[in-house]
Formats: C-alpha cells, structure tokens, sequence
C-alpha cells in the first residue's frame, strides 16, 4: 500500500476558524478520503501554528496567558474540523515538545552541514504583524501589506540570525521548473518561478528576546522566527529526529493558501536542502473565498461566520458547495444565493431526489429487494465514463472537475427515469424490463455514493446504508456488489428548507 503523506497549513490561534479556512480543510479533506478509495495508506495532518506575536495580543484582549488562550483556540477549531467531517489522522500544535525538539535538531543540522548558511545580522525593514513576516516593496501597496490592507507596518530595527536563503536559488529554480518539486496550479508554480528568478534575499529566522517562541539553540536572547518554526511542523509530526521518521517523510502533498507559497516553495525547501533533509513532492495552493470580490478574513473584517454557514444546509451541503462552486484552483465567490440555488439543483432535486425516487420504486414494484438481473444499461455505460472522468480530475487534484463529473451522473440517472418510466413498465407488467431498470438504478445509486463520499461523507454513508451495503472499494465500482441487496427508505438526504 503506497504511504500518501498530506499537510493543510496550521493556522493562527488569533480568532476563530472563517470560510478560508474550511475551504483548505475540506479540499484537503476531500483528497485525503479520495486517496484511501484508491488503496493508498492516508497519513493527513493538521494543527495549529501557536507562536505567532498575534497570540499574545489576542491573549491580553482576553485577559487570559497565552498558553490558556491557545488551548481555548485549539478546542474550538478541532471541534469546527470535527463538525466538518475532516478526518485528519494527527493533529500539531507548535507548542508542543515534540515540536520544539524538532525545530531545534533541523536548526542544528543546518549550522553542521554549512557552518555560514546561519550568521548574525542586522535587519532594518516593515514587519507586518498579520503575515508575521519583514515586507519587500513590491508587496507593499500605499504603505500597507498586500494580504493585509486594514494593518498598520512596523518599522523594525533588529540583530538577527540570518539564514543564507539566496545561495538555493540555482537549485529551487531547477527542481521546479523540471517538476522534481512539483508546485500547481501553474499559475501558482509561474509566479514561484518568477520571484526566484528575480533573485533571492537572505532572510531573518531569529527575532530578538519574544517571550512566547522557541530559544534559537545557542543563543538564548533570540527566539525562533515564528514562520522557521511554523513550517518544521511537518517534519515534527512525522517523529523527526528519532527513527523512523522516514516512514512518513517527506510529505507527498501540502495544501496551502496561494498568499503562503513563498515560505512553502522556496523557503521551506531550501531549509530543508540546508538540512540535507528529502523535500516535498507537491504543494498545492488554493485561493481564497471572496465575498463580493474581497478577501474574506478577520482582519478584512468580513461577518459571514463558519457556523452559520455550516448551520444553513448541513456540513455536507457546505464541504460540496465549497468544493464545486467555489474552487479549489483560485478565487471564488461565496453567496447565499449561489449556496442556496446549488443546494436545491444539485443537492434537494438532483441527488436527493434521484436517491429517493429509486428507493420508492425499488420498494413499491420489488419488496425493497435490488432484482437478481445482471444486464449492462445505457445507465451502466454512462456511469463507467463518469467514474472515469472522476479519476482523472482526482488524481490531479482538481475537486470541482471531479463533483462535475459525479453530479453528471446525478443528471444522467434522472434522465433515465424518465426515459424508462418504470411506473409505465409496472402497469404494463413487463417484468423483465423492470427488473433491469431498477437494478440499474441500484448500481447508479452505489457507485454515487463511493465517488461521492469524499465531498459528502455523511450523506454518502446515508446512501449506502439504504442500500444495504456497507463499504465501498474503488475496484467495487466496475460491478456493484449489490445484487439481491434488501433496501429501505432513507430520510429525506436533503430536506428543502422553508427559508429556500
Ligand atoms: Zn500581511
């Protein structure tokens, strides 16, 4: 079984987790659950980042210490991530002494392989606390940070540790653009490939004297920079430094935001290079939820909040419109309206519909039993091509191509109600016919609920059990096992609300 090693971003304990942060998880998700039908053996990891200096800030406003404010944060996004059906397999925090002894090892590696690849330096630059990150001009626009337009930069004057970022260059700029470290979509691998061929700049890894950080080893009047440490959380929770580790490392796939590539695809892996640790095989950066346009964020000061709209169809209804109507490939706007028209068309009318229409007749004509016949439908034909087309867009991470091709056999399958009129076959007893026509209809319903299941896991299991059948292998898909299986009535998957 091939290991298939998967990270989301960790977030920043600052606030309570918005609709960014659920399309990462949910997308990350829906790879993950897509990676375990086709056999792999699924490691996906999440966490918090908890050293930010937003911590401190947010902690003092509640007049609580930092550590007591960074659990309070970590219980309420694990229970966002639980509402949210994500089945992540470990979760970080980079308070954690797995964690510190980690990034003190990676730290110690770099200084050994290359004793100047960490010098001390003086740094004079903007300090923009919602990246926590020293701006360069071309990321400042009218005095403020890109990403951050609401926040105030910090004019900053320190003695740091340094780390000799720009002798990677030759070296990332090669294993990108020959796709060793795979970096997509290409307009995200484009802009990577750009910025390293404008050159790179030694960065600041040290800030001096924060109370809530880790000790930069040997020199105790430092503290790690919180992103140096934030990013080693990947290698932390694969049990690095102690054997083993390798079992997991490196990481297949990292999920990430298209506003952090920088720190995934230059600086995290020169790190590593500097480290003589293996990198990455793949980051994909997705793009943001927009609202109206605009960055959807606590410090843009957007109100849509995560639990209302979880609380407005249902955590499946959520995870499907993220993934299929938002995107997980670039910007993509969030409205009620589009929630609530996709709700209906695709979710109360299409599948849920499908699901209880077939169910009814299978229980009215035939008892609740699926007919013992085994005769290939036009249905079946259909149903192969859009498991097929459903790989393919899988396999390369694009969500929203492979929901299109599972809710066009959602589409497919009503037609071909209607087509076949199974109520005009049972009035004029043609048997034979029915008996095809309804199992058919079974066989679409199982293979809905196998390729559905990454995007609608609850639902999904809904399905099958009133199918009858439990599991669901991708190989299952070519033949659904569901012969003489004895079904039964689902409760309405998805109830149209009075509000729609
Ligand atoms: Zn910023």
């Amino acid at each position: 079984m091939p290991k298939f090693y998967l990270t989301t971003a960790i977030d920043y304990s600052n606030g309570d987790p918005h609709l960014g942060h659920a399309l990462e998880k949910v997308g990350a998700d829906c790879i993950a659950r897509y990676r375990r039908l086709r056999g792999d053996d699924v490691h996906f990891l999440m966490g918090m980042d908890e050293h930010s200096q937003a911590v401190i800030q947010a902690a003092e406003q509640n007049g609580k210490s930092p550590r007591e404010w960074v659990d309070l944060m970590a219980a309420r996004f694990v229970d966002f991530w639980a509402r949210l059906e994500v089945s992540n397999d470990d979760w970080i925090r980079t308070t954690e002494p797995r964690h510190h002894e980690a990034v003190t090892e990676l730290l110690r590696r770099i200084q050994q392989r290359n004793r100047d690849d960490l010098y001390v330096g003086d740094y004079e630059g903007l300090y923009c606390t919602g990246c926590e990150e020293f701006k360069q001009p071309a990321q400042i626009v009218n005095g403020r940070c890109i990403e951050h337009p609401t926040l105030e930069l910090v004019p900053t004057r320190e003695r740091n540790h340094f780390f000799r970022l720009s002798r990677y260059r030759d070296t990332l700029l090669r294993l990108i653009t020959s796709g060793e470290l795979r970096v997509d979509p290409a307009i995200r691998r484009n802009e990577i490939v750009r910025l390293l061929e404008d050159g790179l700049q030694d960065i600041s890894v040290s800030r001096h004297r924060l109370a809530w950080g880790i000790p930069f080893p040997g020199d105790p009047d430092q503290t790690v920079y919180v992103w140096f440490d934030a990013l080693i959380n990947y290698l932390s929770a694969t049990g690095f430094p102690a054997p083993g580790y390798e079992r997991l490392w490196p990481a297949d796939l990292h999920v990430v935001g298209k506003g952090i590539t920088r720190f995934h695809c230059v600086i995290w892996p020169a790190m590593l290079l500097a480290a003589g640790e293996a990198l990455p095989r793949q980051v994909w950066a997705h793009g943001y939820v927009q609202w109206e346009g605009t960055k959807m964020s606590k410090t843009a000061g957007t109100t849509v909040t995560l639990a209302d709209a979880i609380e407005r169809h249902g955590p499946d209804a959520l995870r499907y419109f993220l993934l299929r109507e938002v995107g997980f490939e670039a910007d993509g706007n969030f409205s009620w309206e589009r929630f609530d028209e996709r709700y209906t068309a695709d979710l109360a009318d299409g599948l849920g519909n499908l699901v209880s229409r077939s169910l009814a007749m299978i229980g009215k004509y035939r008892e609740g039993v699926v007919p013992v016949v085994q005769q290939d439908t036009s249905l079946d034909e259909a149903a192969r091509k859009a498991v097929a087309a459903y790989g393919r867009a899988m396999d390369a991470c694009d969500l929203r191509g492979g929901a299109e091709a599972a809710w066009e056999l959602v589409a497919t399958a009503n037609l071909y109600i209607q087509q076949v009129a199974p109520w005009k076959l049972a009035k004029e007893e043609r048997d034979t016919e029915l008996d095809v026509a309804l199992a058919a209809l079974a066989r679409a319903l199982y293979r809905l609920a196998v390729i559905a299941e990454p995007f609608i896991p609850a639902k999904a299991a809904g399905i099958r059990e009133s199918l009858g059948v439990a599991g669901g292998t991708w190989e299952s898909l070519a033949a659904p096992p569901i012969r003489g299986a004895a079904t039964s009535r689902p409760e309405s998957l998805f109830p149209k609300p009075s509000s729609v």
